[in-house]
């Protein structure tokens, strides 16, 4: 066992989280899915070659791993890849809840502490419309959100990217929704970030939280990106704001990880990737510290 080693870019930034891509498979065609910023691979990492980078990592002060994707769920050995990981203290998955009602309980025996679940909207032809598929699906979300509580991958955090003339009137309507959960649920809302011509969906997020402010009982700030939290009547709500963001890049603490094993620096840059396919755990300690060095705020002052 190495001793943990601290890294920190040239911006003085530390690297504590890995967001690691496992597939860019998908079940749904979101409008205005970024999907981690990948360039269209269709290899993915073996459950090892997930365990190496991880195990890496740790030994440079990583102790918290986002799986995403692609939709993570569709890989069927996530199980696996969940119990071939090293020790952590915060192991999350963001998924778009299809498969979650099946699943949960395996994957809370596997390892994974939390749950991320995609859900813009709680009408159902709404949501059909965003996720370019069958209103039907709608219903296994939910199931999938009651499973994730039942077995304990809490708090279950509800992503809903806020578009323009779609849901942006449905905030309270999910706040209520969240708040029938006992502070087991709580909200992410999400600012879009223009990849696929959307800009016309772009919401005046500096007016959403003026909102949220005026109705918080208390209002937190996160390290994590200065984010805010506000909570509303026993309700947590989380506004994470991306775009065009000095705080949220200079607070960055993560080092993102493609589905065909490419250490990516930035979601918004793909000019600095560090390969790490075929690497020994030698190779791969100086791979990460590469990676590392490349890292640079895409928003800077
Ligand atoms: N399929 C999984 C899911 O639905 O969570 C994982 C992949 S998805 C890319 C991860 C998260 O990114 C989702 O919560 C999604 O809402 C968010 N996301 C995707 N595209 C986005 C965009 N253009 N702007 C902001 N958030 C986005």
């Amino acid at each position: 066992m190495q001793p943990t080693i601290e890294l920190k870019d040239s911006y003085g930034r530390p690297v504590k989280s890995l967001r690691i891509s496992i597939t860019e498979r998908c079940n749904l065609n979101c409008i205005y899915c970024h999907n981690e910023g990948s360039e269209g691979s269709q290899e993915e990492m073996t459950p090892t070659e997930i365990a190496n980078i991880v195990k890496v990592g740790t030994e440079y002060g990583i102790w918290k791993v986002k799986f995403s994707g692609g939709e993570p769920l569709v890989r069927k050995d996530f199980e696996e890849i969940l119990r071939n990981l090293p020790p952590l203290k915060d192991v999350s998955v963001t998924t778009n809840g299809i498969y979650l009602e099946e699943r949960a309980k395996g994957l809370k025996e596997a390892g994974l502490d939390r749950v991320n679940v995609s859900l813009d909207s709680l009408d159902p032809e709404c949501y059909g419309k965003i996720i370019c598929r069958s209103p039907k699906l709608h219903k296994k979300v939910l199931e999938g959100i009651d499973a994730a509580v039942e077995v304990g991958l809490t708090p279950v955090k509800l992503n809903m990217v806020l578009l323009k003339g779609i849901n942006d009137d449905q905030i309270d309507e999910m706040m209520k929704f969240t708040r029938k959960y006992h502070g087991k649920v709580v909200l992410q809302l999400i600012q879009l970030m223009d990849f696929n011509e959307t800009s016309r969906f772009q919401v005046n997020a500096e007016n959403i939280e003026k909102m949220l402010a005026e109705k918080a009982d208390e209002i937190r700030v996160r390290t994590m990106h200065r984010r805010r939290k506000y909570m509303i009547d026993g309700t947590e709500v989380e506004v994470v704001r991306p775009v065009d963001n000095t705080e949220f890049c200079a607070r960055c603490n993560r080092l993102r990880v493609t589905a065909d094993g490419k250490f990516k620096p930035c979601l918004l840059t793909n000019d600095n990737l560090v390969d790490t396919k075929g690497a020994s755990i030698e190779e791969l300690r100086e791979l990460f510290k590469l990676a590392v060095k490349k890292r640079v705020p895409y928003n800077r002052r």
